[in-house]
């Protein structure tokens, strides 16, 4: 679908995946004018398909699309376009247990500029694909690495909302940690260096006893819809529930940490490397606690209990 300034998005059309014609001198390829979306449909035991809040994604977009300076299209615009391209892709939605459809939504500056300036027209896509799960590890725990050198973002900048330009400033940092052995990078605030943000492309929880906490969204984080579910989940399970400053040194002392987001669900962290020192967790198995919120988030997305939350939507 596309828009001129006018903000109004036309009717979409499905065509075969494939490469897009863009403008050479367009917003997003000169000036990082692009925000992205992440969710998943996962397949019923009884063949139907679920979608998890794609209301929320529609309202991050939005949200996103403000700081941008784009025009985004409406909530029911985006979860009716997300529900087409899902039906007309449902033989990919892998059945129960083998995975999920990841759905990609994309709005970019695709009018030209030449001077640096929103651009005059807007294209909003979607494209989906199967996925397994994303850290190769599966449920079992993934190793982060601390990084006090490289920040993904700094106050005042885009790192809260889906910005393309978010992943640019990442990919540096994830190849390093990578080359190490680890799954990815842990980043701390920019300006105490001191504080837990988030990891390249999740959310991060610290449990201690029966509190679990997580850095509050203060503007350089994700509002992670994973992040929210699994606070309301924790909460309804009877667990205190802190979102505030989290120290880096809370680390050495916490019983679980685990990492939340579409992709990773909830991935159970095994180790922390801080400084050259290893913080090792749940002496490499997975946490209890990550363990029964895995498994209290997943049954709801997948439809295996009922749906206590109102949180899926049936797609056929
Ligand atoms: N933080 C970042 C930087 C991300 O890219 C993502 C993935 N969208 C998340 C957190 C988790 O967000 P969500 O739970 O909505 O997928």
């Amino acid at each position: 679908a596309k828009c001129g300034p006018d903000g109004n998005f036309s009717a979409g059309e499905m065509v075969p995946f494939g490469p897009i014609a863009l403008n050479p001198s367009s917003g997003v390829l000169n000036y990082g004018q692009g925000l992205f979306e992440g969710l998943k449909a996962y397949r019923k035991t009884d063949g139907s398909i679920l979608l998890f809040r794609p209301e929320e994604n529609a309202l991050r977009m939005r949200t996103g699309a403000e700081r941008m300076c784009m025009p985004a299209p409406s909530v029911e615009q985006f979860v009716d376009a997300v529900k087409q391209t899902v039906l007309a892709n449902k033989r990919w939605v892998p059945p129960t247990g083998k995975g999920s459809l990841y759905i990609r939504p994309l709005l970019m500056g695709s009018g030209a500029v030449l001077g640096l300036a929103p651009a005059p027209e807007y294209t909003f896509i979607i494209f989906v694909s199967p996925v397994g799960n994303y850290f190769k590890e599966g449920l079992a725990p993934i190793n982060l690495i601390v990084e006090d050198k490289f920040h993904r973002a700094t106050p005042g900048g885009t790192g809260c909302v889906k910005t393309i330009g978010n992943y640019a400033s990442v990919l540096m940092a994830q190849k390093i940690a990578k080359e190490k052995g680890y799954s990815d990078v842990l980043y701390l605030d920019a300006v105490h260096k001191k504080y837990l943000e988030e990891v390249s492309s999740c959310n991060i929880f610290v449990v201690k006893g029966n509190v679990i906490s997580t850095p509050a969204i203060k503007g350089t984080i994700l509002p992670g819809i994973t992040r929210k579910s699994i606070i309301d989940v924790a909460l309804s399970k009877g667990f205190q529930v802190e979102e505030r400053l989290v120290s880096v040194d809370e680390l050495l002392d916490a019983d679980e940490v685990f990492c939340t987001g579409t992709a990773v669900v909830v991935s159970p962290v095994g180790s922390i490397t801080y400084q050259g020192k290893s913080v090792q967790y749940g002496h490499q198995g997975v946490g209890v606690v990550s363990q029964q919120l895995y498994t209290a988030l997943t049954s709801l997305q997948m439809g295996q209990t009922e749906d206590w939350m109102g949180w899926t939507m049936q797609l056929n």
